[in-house]
C-alpha cells in the first residue's frame, strides 16, 4: 500500500480512507483520533473519539460530559482495529497521555507523533521511537537558532530569585495542560517543598494530575480576597501565562513575573510580555531533539505537519531522508 492512500491530508486534518478516520482534526467528524489533550488538537463535537484514557479524561475536564458522542480508549501499545486498520498508541512525551499514533495496513506503517518532546518531564511517560516507514512529525522549533536549555536549570533560576528576593512573590506563568504541572513537579524534584499557590484554571487539571499518580505536593489555591496579601511573600504562585493582564494578577506584593515557555528563548518576546524572569521550557523538540529523533526512528520518508517546515525538509534531504511538508492549519500549540 502507498502512504498516500494510508493517509493524506484534508481541511479537516490527516485523513485515514481504509480506516473512515481523522488523525486530531480541526473540524468535527465522525471518528477522531486524538494525540493529546491540547486544544488545538483535542476539539469537542466528534461523533466517536479514540484516545488514551487519560487524554478522554482531560477533553471530558475540558469541554465536559458530552464532549463527544461515543468513545473508546486505547490502551499503550495495544493493537486496536478500525475498519481493517491497525492503530497503536505510544507514548509521546509532550503532556499527560499523550501519544503518537502508529497506522498500519498491508506491511506499510505511518507513525503520527502529534506534539512531542525528548527532555526531562516527570509528568508523562518518556517518548518512546517507533520503527515506520513515514514518520509525521511537527516542526514548531524546527530551525537550527532553536536550542533548548536544561529544564532543570531553567528551574535553577527560579529557586536562586526565591533566595535573593524572598520578600518578593514569583508569579509563574505556564499554560495549564502540561506546563503548569511539569514546571511544579520540576520544582519539587529540586528539593522545594512548601506550598505552591495555583490560579483557579489550574486546578481541575492539577486534581487530575495528583489522582494519576503524579506527585506535585502541597498546593493551595491563590485567591487573594481571602488572604492577607502577606501570605505571597516568597511564594511560588503559578497561573496562566493570560492572567499576568487580569486583575488577579495585581494584588499580588511586588511579584516577579517568570514565564515558562520554549519562545522565552527569544529575548524580545519576553520583553514584549513584559517578563522579567523567562524560563526556557519548552514541551515540543528543540532542533537537535528533532534531528537527533528523526535519526532514531530511521523513517523511509519523513512527512512535515506544521512549524517551521522549510529548514527541516531541507535537512532530511541532505541526510538522505525524503521529505515533504503538509502544510496543515490550525494547529498552534497552548502549550509550548
Ligand atoms: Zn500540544
Amino acid at each position: 500500500m502507498k502512504a498516500e492512500a494510508l493517509l493524506s491530508p484534508r481541511p479537516e486534518g490527516l485523513y485515514c480512507a481504509p480506516g473512515d478516520f481523522y488523525v486530531d482534526p480541526v473540524r468535527p467528524v465522525e471518528r477522531a483520533l486524538i494525540t493529546h489533550g491540547h486544544s488545538d488538537h483535542a476539539r469537542s463535537g466528534h461523533q466517536a473519539v479514540l484516545a488514551t484514557r487519560q487524554t478522554l479524561d482531560i477533553m471530558r475536564i475540558r469541554y465536559g460530559e458530552d464532549f463527544c458522542s461515543q468513545e473508546q480508549a486505547a490502551d499503550l501499545r495495544e493493537m486496536i482495529d478500525v475498519n481493517g486498520v491497525t492503530v497503536t498508541f505510544h507514548p509521546a512525551g509532550h503532556v499527560l497521555g499523550s501519544a503518537q499514533i502508529a497506522i498500519e495496513k498491508d506491511g506499510m506503517r505511518i507513525v503520527v507523533s502529534g506534539d512531542y518532546k525528548r527532555s526531562v518531564d516527570p509528568t508523562c511517560e518518556p517518548f518512546e521511537p517507533v520503527p515506520c516507514d513515514v514518520f509525521i512529525t511537527e516542526a514548531t522549533f524546527g530551525l537550527p537558532v532553536f536550542h533548548h536549555p536544561d529544564p532543570e536549570a531553567e528551574i535553577g533560576k527560579l529557586l536562586k530569585s526565591l533566595q535573593t528576593f524572598p520578600e518578593r512573590s514569583h508569579l509563574v506563568g505556564a499554560y495549564a495542560l502540561g506546563k503548569a504541572q511539569r514546571v511544579i513537579a520540576l520544582v519539587r524534584r529540586q528539593g522545594y517543598d512548601r506550598p505552591i499557590y495555583i490560579h483557579g484554571a489550574l486546578a481541575k487539571l492539577c486534581d487530575y494530575y495528583q489522582s494519576q499518580d503524579v506527585d506535585l505536593g502541597e498546593l493551595l489555591p491563590a485567591t487573594v480576597e481571602k488572604s492577607a496579601r502577606d501570605d505571597y511573600r516568597g511564594a511560588v504562585i503559578v497561573c496562566p501565562p493570560s492572567s499576568f493582564a487580569d486583575r488577579w494578577a495585581r494584588r499580588f506584593a511586588d511579584p516577579i513575573s517568570a514565564f515558562a515557555s520554549g519562545w522565552m528563548l527569544i529575548r524580545q518576546r519576553a520583553r514584549q510580555r513584559g517578563v522579567e524572569l523567562p524560563l526556557v521550557i519548552s514541551d515540543h523538540v528543540d532542533w537537535p531533539e528533532l534531528t537527533d529523533t528523526i535519526r532514531d526512528v530511521s523513517p523511509g520518508e519523513v512527512w512535515v505537519t506544521h512549524g517551521r517546515e522549510e529548514a527541516l525538509v531541507r535537512w532530511c534531504e541532505l541526510e538522505g531522508i525524503p521529505a515533504r511538508p503538509l502544510h496543515l492549519v490550525g494547529y498552534e500549540d497552548e502549550g509550548d
